[in-house]
């Protein structure tokens, strides 16, 4: 009979800790989606060029590790730009304000970045 009760016990302490930890990895798992790069650009949406318009004045290029800009600091990326609008992203694209509103993809980065606060 004890040793019953202490099963019982034992489950219900798992299951309260296991239904208290699901939503962290569920944030967490969903953070990681965010931050991954894209590999393909959303379909029917402006994209922004590094060789044309704003783009090419601002120098953005589609992966921050390459950019040239003595103003680059590593780990700087669109993502994680105020300019950025991710409450508008689309599979790891999201319309960037010094882009005209133009669609830039999360790894990417620019002269214009500007770090969220
Ligand atoms: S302003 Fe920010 S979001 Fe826009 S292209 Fe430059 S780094 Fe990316």
């Amino acid at each position: 009979m004890e040793k019953s009760n202490l099963s019982r016990r034992s489950f219900f302490k798992f299951a309260v800790a296991a239904a208290a930890i699901v939503p962290f990895i569920a944030k967490a798992t969903k953070s990681f989606a965010a931050d991954a790069c894209p590999a393909t650009a959303p379909a029917g949406k402006a994209l922004a060029s590094p060789t044309e318009g704003m783009g090419k004045t601002l120098q953005y290029v589609l992966d921050a590790k390459t950019a040239k800009s003595p103003k680059y600091k590593a780990g700087s990326k669109c993502g994680s730009c105020k300019f950025y609008n991710v409450a508008k992203a689309d599979g790891g694209y999201a319309p960037c304000t010094m882009m005209g509103m133009k669609y830039v993809t999360n790894c990417g980065w620019c002269t214009s970045f500007a770090a969220k606060v």
